[in-house]
């Protein structure tokens, strides 16, 4: 049996035009039995999220300073939803205690957290009342512990004895509350990870996450002009990107589905018959046979490249200098090495002002030949689990580089080859990616 959790964005859920189309895609396909919406987002570019105008309230509360101006602006929000949608639930009663209680939580010193998880609670209710699905709310469901930090066992308990009674309901995102009732929510962008949560709960087949994107793009569309969407990533393919700079979902919100394997599928609200992308367990069978999942790069980065004749035969040579960095509190990224060389990639923020200081110690500790700095590099990994036993593609991005006319200075390729990095000049980062793209997108 298939049963699927899924999570609204607030683009998704931004006016009632948008809750019409959530609505629609909901009624198609009666597997989706759970549902986690976030609160109304921007309509449009100069718009304002309810959950900023929410943090706005409780900023004002704080200071005693009245806030009915902003809270009318949210209040107006909803019922403007909830009258175009038709619906016949009053959100008065409820639009009351929230003002209420924001003040008085904020005038006994807290309740940030609470005011903002309002909007998802508020939007629940409504979301709820439209499908017919029953309103679970998240502060039932998702524990903290006292210190504030997710309490993943009593939310699964919680989730079996509570949740799973109803058929189809729908459960607030962002927000959840410590053992004494107090609500806590997650960081900024959390209801993906209250999907999550909800999705492990429940033991769903596909966690959907809603949002207004066909998916997550083979590259930085800011850079490469654009980029199709990945249509099947691996949660370690992902993991590597997102290290490399792509912005993607929240660790957080993958770390829960990712542990119990269930896939995550990111679709577009505004187009739901795109299939999106799938991102699925490491162990799936590759579906992209020499081809590249992604790519993505960070910029500022400075290579220390040390040459000594007879190094491969020096027993700690390698510990020796890795303790120079590990002293000054230097974390490297990359180590790539020759018989005779060695090169220690950092990134500037790492390095800045330490610089000499480490250059120093390392011609006391380990006497190079000679000792380079190659600042204002940038590195860019080409990420695909399609690159593994398939001859050829690294001779495609060289190849495609080469072309350009990009200078590569550095190349590792971790032992999992899902992962082939170049170190290129900053000057060359944007060209670089555009071309590997170019290279693999037929
Ligand atoms: N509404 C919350 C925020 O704006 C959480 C979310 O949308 O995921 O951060």
């Amino acid at each position: 049996m298939t049963l699927k959790v899924a999570k609204f964005g607030g683009t998704s859920l931004a006016d009632a035009q948008q809750i019409r189309k959530v609505q629609q895609i909901i009624q198609a396909d009666a597997q989706r039995r759970y549902v986690v919406p976030s609160a109304p987002g921007k309509r449009h570019k100069d718009d304002k999220k309810i959950t900023d105008l929410l943090y706005l309230c409780h900023a004002h509360a704080q200071q005693a300073i009245a806030f009915d101006e902003v809270f009318t602006l949210i209040s107006e929000r909803y019922r403007c939803i909830a009258s175009d949608l038709g619906l016949k639930i009053d959100l008065g009663p409820q639009l009351a205690e929230v003002q209420s209680r924001i003040a008085s939580v904020a005038q006994a010193g807290g309740g940030a957290d609470y005011a903002a998880s309002r909007g998802e609670y508020l939007n629940g209710l409504i979301i709820a009342e439209l499908l017919g699905y029953d309103f679970v709310d998240a502060a039932e469901i998702i524990a903290f512990d006292e210190h504030g930090r997710f309490d993943s066992e009593r939310t699964q308990a919680f989730v079996s004895q509570r949740l799973l009674k109803h058929e189809t309901a729908v459960v607030p995102g962002f927000y959840g509350a410590k053992p004494d009732g107090s609500i806590k929510t997650f960081s900024r962008g959390g209801s993906d990870i209250s999907g999550a949560i909800v999705a492990r709960g429940v033991g769903a087949t596909v966690y959907e996450n809603w949002t207004d994107v066909n998916g997550l793009l083979m590259a930085d569309p800011r850079i490469v002009p654009n980029p199709k969407p990945m249509a099947v990533v691996t949660y370690r393919e992902l993991r590597e990107l997102a290290y490399m700079g792509a912005s993607v979902l929240h660790d957080e919100a993958i770390f829960p589905v990712r542990k119990a394997g269930i896939p995550v599928n990111i679709r577009n609200t505004n187009e739901p018959e795109h299939p999106g992308t799938m991102i699925v367990r490491d162990a799936e069978p590759v579906t992209h046979h020499g081809s590249i999942t992604g790519i993505a790069g960070r910029r500022d980065f400075t290579v220390v490249a040390l040459e000594k004749g007879m190094m491969n035969s020096e027993v700690g040579f390698g510990r020796r200098l890795l303790s120079v960095f590990e002293d000054h509190g230097v974390s490297y990224e990359h180590t790539p090495s020759g018989i005779d060389t060695m090169s220690i990639v950092v990134a500037d923020n790492q390095i800045d002002g330490k610089l000499e200081k480490v250059l120093a110690d390392i011609r006391n500790r380990c006497e190079p030949d000679s000792l380079e700095v190659f600042p204002q590099m940038a590195l860019i990994a080409t990420v695909g689990h399609g690159m593994a036993q398939t001859p050829g593609i690294a001779a495609r991005v060289f190849t495609a580089l080469a072309k350009a006319g990009v200078n590569i200075r550095m190349i590792d390729q971790g032992s999992s080859e899902i992962n082939i990095i170049i170190g290129v000049q900053n000057a060359d980062f944007e060209k670089a990616q555009r071309a590997i793209y170019a290279a693999f997108e037929a």
